[in-house]
C-alpha cells in the first residue's frame, strides 16, 4: 500500500517543466530545430518504447513495472503516459521519453531524438552544419551496408552461382526460413560484382568496408566466395558482415568485415537486435561465440543468444547487455568454457551487478551442432547454467585423482586457487564445505588455507597497485 501512496504524490513533482527546459536546450546546443524536438516527443509513444525494456502493468492511469535501471524484485518503476514521464521510487531516475532514449539505449541528446524520429518516421532539420554533416554520412553508410545486405541475400537466394552455398547451408539444418530471418547471403566468386551491381561511390565502400580500390586502381569487392552473415547493431542497422568459406575451399575459415565508422568489434553483439525482446522476456542472455552458434539456439527454441565478434567478451559487451537483463550465461565450447571467460569476470560481476553462469556443454560439440543432433539437450543445457565460481571449481575437482591422500590435498589447493579469486568472502565461504567434503580436509584446515591464499591474493593486488606495476592482461584477443 505504500507503493501506491508515494504513486499518488507523482504528479506533484513538476518533472515536466524541467525535462522540457532541459530538452530544448541540450537541442539547441547540439543542433536539432526545436520544433522537430517537440515533434518527435509528442508523436513518441512513452509506454511503448519503455515496454522494450521491461514489463509495464496498467495500474489506474499509469502504469508500473520493475525499473529497467536498478536491480529490483518489486516495481518501483512508474509511467506516466498522459504527462509524457517515467519515474524510479527506487533510484530516483526521471525523465521524458527522449531522456529514457538516451540513458538506456546510451546515445547523446541528437541520437535519442533522432531514434525516436526514425521510429515515427519524422524528418529532422538541423542547425548546426558539422553535426548534421557528419550524421548525414553515417547515415549514407547505413544505407550502403542495407543495400549490399539485401544484394548479398538476394544472390544467395536466386542466383545460379550460388547453389553450392545453398547446398551447405541446408546440410547444416540452414531452411528458408533461418536464412530469411538471418538475412543471409552470398558473395560470389568475382572481383566487382557488388560494385557493379549496387552503384555505390568508392569512398563509401571503402568507409563501410564492403570494398577497396586495387593496386591497378581498379574497384574491388571485400567478400569473395563466401557465405555472409549481416551483424547488425542493437537497433537493426547493418554495420558489418561475417563471411564464412564453404569447406574445401581456400582461405582462413571466417573473414569478418574490418572496424569501421559503424563497427566497433568491442562493443557488437551479434543478434542483439533479434534477441533483445526474449531477452527481456525471460531475464537472461546467451553469450556465444559463433553466427552459426546463435542461429542454433534459435534453431532450439532459445531466441535469446548474441556472440561476441571474433573477441572475447569485454566489459563494454557487459554493459551493454545490462541494459536488457542482469543475467548472463556463457556458451563457449564445451572444454574452454572456464578458460574463455575473462579472468576479470568476478570484477565485471561486481561493479555491473551482473551475475554470470556458465553453460556446460560436452568437449566434443558446439551449440550448432547440438541444436541439429540434439536440441533438448541445448535446452536443458541452459537451464542447467552453473555460476561461474562453481563451474570452475567442479572442473578442477572432477579432473583430480582422490584416490591418495597426496592426489586430494592437491585438488584442494587446486580448487581453493580458483576459489581465492572471487572477491567477496561471503561467496568464497560457500565452498569451503563442497572442497573440504570432496576432497575429505578438515573443514577449518580448508577455511584458514583459503584465507591466507585470499590474504596473499590481496597483497598482491595492492602492491601492484602501489608500483603501478598493472599486469598488462587485454581484456579483448582477435581469434
Ligand atoms: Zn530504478
Amino acid at each position: 500500500m505504500r507503493f501506491r501512496s508515494r504513486l499518488t504524490r507523482f504528479p506533484r513533482l513538476g518533472l515536466r517543466p524541467a525535462t522540457r527546459c532541459l530538452g530544448d536546450w541540450a537541442g539547441r546546443l547540439v543542433g536539432i530545430q526545436d520544433e522537430d524536438v517537440a515533434r518527435v516527443r509528442a508523436a513518441s509513444d512513452i509506454v511503448a518504447v519503455i515496454s522494450q525494456h521491461t514489463q509495464l502493468r496498467k495500474v489506474g492511469q499509469r502504469w508500473s513495472g520493475i525499473c529497467p535501471f536498478h536491480n529490483e524484485k518489486s516495481p518501483s518503476f512508474s509511467v506516466n503516459p498522459t504527462e509524457g514521464v517515467y519515474y524510479c521510487f527506487g533510484c530516483r531516475v526521471s525523465g521524458d521519453v527522449i531522456t529514457f532514449v538516451r540513458e538506456i539505449e546510451h546515445l547523446d541528446f541528437v541520437g535519442a531524438v533522432e531514434w525516436l524520429a526514425a521510429k515515427a518516421g519524422i524528418g529532422l532539420t538541423y542547425t548546426d552544419r558539422d553535426e548534421g554533416q557528419q550524421r548525414r554520412r553515417s547515415r549514407l553508410l547505413q544505407e550502403a551496408m542495407a543495400k549490399a545486405v539485401l544484394w548479398y541475400h538476394d544472390r544467395l537466394l536466386n542466383h545460379r552461382d550460388a547453389g553450392a552455398a545453398r547446398r551447405y547451408l541446408r546440410t547444416r539444418g540452414f531452411d528458408r526460413e533461418l536464412v530469411e530471418k538471418f538475412q543471409i547471403g552470398w558473395a560470389p566468386d568475382r572481383w566487382d560484382e557488388l560494385s557493379k551491381h549496387v552503384r555505390l561511390p568508392a569512398d563509401v565502400l571503402t568507409d563501410c568496408g564492403l570494398g577497396f580500390v586495387n593496386r591497378a586502381g581498379k574497384q574491388q569487392d571485400f567478400f569473395r566466395a563466401r557465405i555472409l552473415f549481416p551483424i547488425y547493431d542493437d537497433q537493426g542497422r547493418p554495420v558489418a558482415f561475417g563471411g564464412r568459406k564453404l569447406p574445401d575451399t581456400d582461405g582462413p575459415k571466417y573473414q569478418n568485415s574490418r572496424e569501421n565508422a559503424l563497427y566497433k568489434k568491442s562493443s557488437t553483439l551479434y543478434g542483439l537486435n533479434w534477441a533483445k525482446s526474449d531477452i527481456v522476456r525471460s531475464n537472461e542472455v546467451v553469450v556465444c561465440e559463433g553466427y552459426t552458434d546463435v542461429i542454433g539456439f534459435v534453431r532450439a527454441g532459445i531466441p535469446r543468444a548474441v556472440a561476441t565478434c571474433g573477441t572475447a567478451m569485454t566489459e563494454d559487451h557487459i554493459k551493454s547487455l545490462k541494459r536488457f537483463t542482469r543475467r548472463i550465461v556463457l556458451a563457449y565450447d564445451g572444454d574452454e568454457a572456464g578458460q574463455r571467460a575473462s579472468d576479470r569476470v568476478f570484477e565485471w560481476e561486481a561493479r555491473h551487478e551482473v551475475e554470470i553462469s556458465v553453460l556446460a556443454l560436452d568437449a566434443a560439440t558446439d551449440p550448432d551442432e547440438l541444436s541439429r543432433t540434439n536440441p533438448a539437450a541445448l535446452v536443458e543445457a541452459v537451464e542447467q547454467a552453473t555460476p561461474i565460481l562453481g563451474f570452475r571449481v567442479s572442473r578442477v575437482l572432477k579432473s583430480a585423482n582422490l584416490a591418495t591422500p597426496e592426489g586430494r590435498a592437491r585438488a584442494a589447493s587446486a580448487a581453493l586457487a580458483v576459489v581465492a579469486e572471487h572477491p567477496s568472502s561471503l561467496v568464497r565461504d560457500q565452498y569451503v564445505m563442497e572442497i573440504a567434503g570432496f576432497c575429505r580436509v578438515d573443514e577449518q584446515r580448508i577455511r584458514e588455507e583459503l584465507q591466507r591464499i585470499a590474504a596473499g591474493l590481496e597483497r598482491e593486488a595492492r602492491s601492484a597497485k602501489h608500483t603501478g606495476n598493472r599486469s598488462g592482461k587485454s581484456e579483448g584477443r582477435d581469434s
